[in-house]
C-alpha cells in the first residue's frame, strides 16, 4: 500500500467541495470528504434521497452529466473517504498560536497545522450519531451559504418560504409549495426557483425583482466585455427566461412584496413599486391572492467554521479586512489569497464563503483550493485557465452585487409590530426600544434585552438583519465595549457550528472513518441530460 503524503479534509460536497476533493486526489492526497447531506451536490446539484430510487435524477438539474461523472470519480476513488450525513460541529486549534508556522507561507502545507475537525455522523433526528475526530494536514472549507430574507409584515405566516427552502422542496423532494405562488426578492436566483416550482407542478403567478430596470442595467452592463467569459451562465439564464415565457409567468422589476396577510397562513401578498433605494412609491400597492410566497434577498455565507478556524474576513462592500468589533459588518466573506489559502495556517476556502458568484465559480475555486491544499504545484500549467476562470468568477460576484443590491430604504417597510427574530418573536418595536435605551446599541446588549438571535437558529436567519437595523437605529456602526476575556461580538461567531446532544458530547470519539467507496456509488442512471 502506498503511503500518502498529505491528508486533506474537505468540508462540504457542493460544487466547490467536490471539485476540491477531485483536485486533491489528482494531486496525490488522501481525502476525507464530509457533508451533512446524504448525497454530494450541495445546493446547486441537490439530489433526491437514495430511497426515492429516481428514474430521472437529472430532472431540474443543469450540468448534471459533468457533475455525475465527477461525483462517481471522487466517491469511487480508493484514496477518498466519503462521509455522508456527517456534520462538522466544531474546529479546534491543535497548537498554541506561537507554535505555528507563519500564515501565508508558500509551498505545500506543513503537517499538523490545520485545526482538529470534530465530526458527528448519522441522521440528525436519530439517536445513534457517532463522534469522530480528524487531524488532517490541510483543511478545505466549502460550506456554502444560506438564504437571506429581509423581514416585512406577515413574513412569519405559514406558507411564506425562503426561495431556497422552496427550491430544496422542489429539487430535493419534488414537492410543489402551492398552486398560486409569488416569487419575490432580488437576484438571478429567483429565476431557477420559479422554474423549479413550475417543473414540480406549482403555479407561479409572477416573479418580482425589487431592483429597478436602471439599477439592473447599470450593474450588468458595466465592463460589458467581461460578460463574454460567462457564456455558460448566460445560456442557463436564457433557458430560465424561455421557461418562464412558455408558462406565461411575468417577470416584473422595481416591485417587491412588502406585506403578507392571512388567517393562520398566507392568503394574500401586498406588493409595491419601489424606487432605486427600495422606498415604496406611494399609491403603487396592490394585493394578490396567493397560497404561497417565496422570498430571497440574496445569500449569507456560512462563516461559523471559517471563524472557528481563525480565518480573517473581508468586508464585501469595501474589500477591506472586516472589523470584528463592528456590529453592522454583515456582508463579510473569507479572505483568500491567489491560491485560495485563508489567513489560518493549513486552511483553504472555496465557493460561496469567499463571495457569491454561483456554482461554476465555486467549482474553479474548489479545484484550486484542493490542488494547493494537497501540495500540488502552484505553477502547474493546467492551473492557468483555472485561475483565469476564478478571477472571472470574482468579477461576476462584483457584478452580481452591483446589479442586485439591497436598497437602503427597505426598513421603511417595517412597522413596530413586524417580527424581526422569528425564533424568539422579537419585533421591530422591541429592537428600537433596546437601541434607544441608555445601555446603548452594542450587539450583546441588544441581544440580551430583546432575545433576538438567542433562539434555535442562533441568529443565522435574523443575525444580519438585527445587526444592520441596530447599526442604523444607533446612527452608524456600533463599536462593542470590549469585555475582558471575551472576543468581540460578531454576527457569525458560534463556538458550536451544529447542535450536539450532551450524550454525544460525552461519548468517546470512534476511530476516523475509512474508505468504503464502492457501496456509495449508485448505478448509472439510464438517461442523462446536460443542458
Ligand atoms: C438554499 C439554496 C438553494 C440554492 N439553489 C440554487 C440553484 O438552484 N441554482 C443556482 O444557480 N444556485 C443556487 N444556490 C446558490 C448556490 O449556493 C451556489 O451557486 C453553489 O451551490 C455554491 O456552491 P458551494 O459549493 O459554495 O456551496 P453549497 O452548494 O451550498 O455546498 C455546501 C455544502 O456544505 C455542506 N455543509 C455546510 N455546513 C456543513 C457542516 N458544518 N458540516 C458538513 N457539511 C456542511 C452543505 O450540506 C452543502 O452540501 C442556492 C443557494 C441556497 C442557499
Amino acid at each position: 500500500m502506498t503511503l500518502c503524503r498529505v491528508h486533506v479534509a474537505v468540508v462540504g460536497a457542493g460544487p466547490a467541495g467536490l471539485a476540491a476533493a477531485e483536485a486533491a486526489l489528482r494531486a496525490g492526497a488522501r481525502v476525507t470528504l464530509v457533508d451533512s447531506a446524504e448525497n454530494p451536490g450541495g445546493q446547486y446539484h441537490r439530489m433526491l434521497p437514495d430511497a426515492y430510487a429516481a428514474a430521472r435524477p437529472d430532472q431540474l438539474q443543469h450540468g448534471w452529466r459533468a457533475f455525475d461523472r465527477r461525483r462517481r470519480r471522487v466517491l469511487a476513488h480508493p484514496r477518498c473517504t466519503w462521509c455522508p450525513e456527517t456534520v462538522v460541529w466544531a474546529l479546534e486549534h491543535r497548537f498554541p498560536e506561537g507554535e505555528l508556522d507563519s500564515p501565508g507561507d508558500p509551498g505545500p502545507p506543513r503537517s499538523s497545522q490545520a485545526p482538529r475537525v470534530h465530526l458527528l455522523s448519522g441522521p440528525p433526528d436519530g439517536g445513534a450519531r457517532v463522534r469522530h475526530v480528524l487531524d488532517p494536514d490541510a483543511l478545505v472549507l466549502a460550506v456554502g451559504a444560506h438564504d437571506r430574507v429581509l423581514p416585512f409584515p406577515g413574513w412569519e405566516l405559514p406558507g411564506v418560504f425562503t426561495a431556497g427552502a422552496a427550491q430544496a422542496l422542489a429539487k430535493g423532494e419534488r414537492v410543489a409549495v402551492g398552486d398560486r405562488v409569488v416569487v419575490a426578492g432580488t437576484g438571478p436566483f429567483l429565476l431557477p426557483v420559479a422554474v423549479s416550482l413550475l417543473e414540480a407542478g406549482a403555479g407561479v403567478l409572477e416573479v418580482l425583482e425589487a431592483n429597478t430596470p436602471a439599477t439592473l442595467a447599470r450593474g450588468w452592463s458595466r465592463r460589458a466585455w467581461e460578460l463574454a467569459a460567462l457564456t455558460g451562465k448566460a445560456g442557463e439564464l436564457r433557458a430560465y427566461v424561455v421557461d418562464l415565457a412558455r408558462h406565461r409567468v411575468p417577470y416584473r422589476c422595481g416591485r417587491a412584496v412588502v406585506g403578507a396577510r392571512g388567517e393562520g397562513r398566507v392568503e394574500e401578498v401586498v406588493s409595491a413599486r419601489l424606487r432605486a433605494d427600495w422606498s415604496v412609491v406611494p399609491g403603487s400597492e396592490r394585493s394578490t391572492a396567493v397560497d404561497a410566497l417565496c422570498v430571497s434577498h440574496g445569500f449569507s455565507p456560512q462563516l461559523e467554521l471559517p471563524l472557528a478556524a481563525g480565518c480573517a474576513l473581508r468586508d464585501a462592500a469595501s474589500g477591506r479586512p472586516a472589523d470584528g468589533e463592528r456590529a453592522s459588518a454583515v456582508d463579510q466573506f473569507v479572505v483568500v489569497d491567489d491560491d485560495q489559502r485563508t489567513t489560518a495556517p493549513g486552511v483553504f476556502a472555496a465557493g460561496e464563503i469567499t463571495g457569491i458568484a454561483g456554482a461554476p465559480a465555486a467549482r474553479v475555486e474548489g479545484t484550486l483550493a484542493g490542488w494547493i491544499a494537497a501540495g500540488g504545484d502552484p505553477a502547474a500549467p493546467a492551473l492557468r485557465s483555472v485561475r483565469r476562470a476564478r478571477d472571472q468568477g470574482r468579477a461576476f460576484a462584483r457584478r452580481l452585487a452591483r446589479a442586485h443590491p439591497i436598497g437602503p430604504a427597505w426598513p421603511g417597510w417595517l412597522s413596530p409590530g413586524t417580527v424581526i427574530c422569528r425564533c424568539e418573536g422579537t419585533d421591530y418595536g422591541a429592537l428600537r426600544r433596546a437601541v434607544a435605551s441608555p445601555a446603548g446599541a452594542a450587539a450583546r446588549v441588544t441581544k440580551l434585552a430583546t432575545r433576538a438571535g438567542l433562539g434555535p437558529c442562533q441568529g443565522r436567519i435574523c443575525g444580519p438583519t438585527v445587526a444592520e437595523l441596530t447599526a442604523r437605529l444607533g446612527n452608524g456602526p456600533t463599536v462593542e465595549r470590549p469585555v475582558a476575556g471575551l472576543p468581540p461580538a460578531t454576527p457569525h461567531h458560534r463556538p458550536l457550528a451544529h447542535p450536539i446532544r450532551l450524550g454525544e458530547l460525552a461519548a468517546p470519539p470512534q476511530p476516523p472513518p475509512q474508505p468504503d467507496h464502492p457501496s456509495h456509488v449508485p448505478p448509472t442512471p439510464t438517461k442523462e441530460t446536460e443542458r
